[in-house]
């Protein structure tokens, strides 16, 4: 059992606009705080930086097709299940791992202006009134080059806007404790040669989910067949590894703090 009894809130007429680098970072990092945002009656644009032009695929594809057009359609399906109300792609090309060749192509978005980026975020956040954004942390999470432009990006978009931003990570000390090499950032973060996340101390609010909220989870992840496989995520540690999103904040509590915090004080942890 994850969390049973979560705050139900009325966010109708709120819309939050979710920003990432690349498809199955929404569901691995933000896919129960989308849900419930959904279920509460908000509405949530989610922006891709890049269609993770450089993730490969680990299943064949069809004749014709490229990896960008496979991962934009389970993305499409990811964000189905996790109830988007629009989806945009902002994009920037996936400049791959520190040190690779993805950073000198012209269109890497690690190597983009991120100002005229954030100016797209920024129109598009005032076009729909969102005044929520999500955006990577000041580490990228995990420091990988699109990760930190993800965060370049969505600060300055909204320092343009004025919106509320909430800055996406992982609590490293409860990964450390509930799921000890069991998170997808654990591996990333060694393919990245890079630390991880924040101390529990860093982190402002942490959303949690129902089971109902952590299988649409687990399904919004595994849509992303061509990056990794129901063996990555296994049900038996699933509740563990992913069963709370992380959020450092800038500004007052905002739409996402309606979720509630799992991280009460004096609570015991799960
Ligand atoms: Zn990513």
């Amino acid at each position: 059992m994850n969390e049973p009894d979560l705050p139900t809130p009325d966010l109708r007429g709120q819309t939050v606009l979710v920003l990432h680098a690349h498809p199955d970072d929404e569901s691995i990092f933000s896919g129960l705080t989308l849900r419930r945002l959904a279920d509460a009656g908000a509405r949530t644009i989610l922006v891709l930086a890049t269609a993770g032009e450089l993730g490969g695929s680990r299943v064949p594809l069809r004749p014709g097709e490229t990896v960008p057009e496979r991962r934009i359609a389970e993305l499409e399906t990811a964000a189905e299940l996790l109830g988007v109300s629009r989806l945009v792609l902002l994009g920037g090309r996936d400049s791959g791992l520190p040190g690779g060749p993805g950073l000198a192509h012209p269109r890497a978005l690690a190597a983009a202006d991120p100002l005229t980026l954030a100016r797209h975020v920024a129109e598009l956040a005032d076009d729909e009134g969102a005044a929520t954004i999500v955006h990577d942390d000041e580490h990228g999470i995990y420091g990988h080059p699109d990760h930190n432009a993800a965060f370049r990006v969505g600060a300055l978009a909204a320092e343009l806007t004025g919106a509320t931003a909430y800055r996406t990570t992982v609590d490293r000390e409860h990964l450390h404790t509930a799921a000890r090499d069991g998170h997808l950032v654990h591996g990333a973060a060694r393919a990245a040669a890079t630390p991880f996340g924040r101390a529990t101390v860093e982190i402002a609010l942490a959303v949690s989910g129902t089971d109902a909220h952590l299988e649409v989870k687990r399904a919004a992840i595994t849509a992303h067949a061509s990056q990794l496989g129901p063996d990555d995520v296994p049900l038996s540690t699933f509740a563990a590894a992913y069963g709370y999103e992380w959020y450092r904040r800038t500004g007052p509590a905002g739409v996402l703090d309606r979720l509630g915090n799992a991280h009460l004080v004096g609570a015991p942890r799960v």
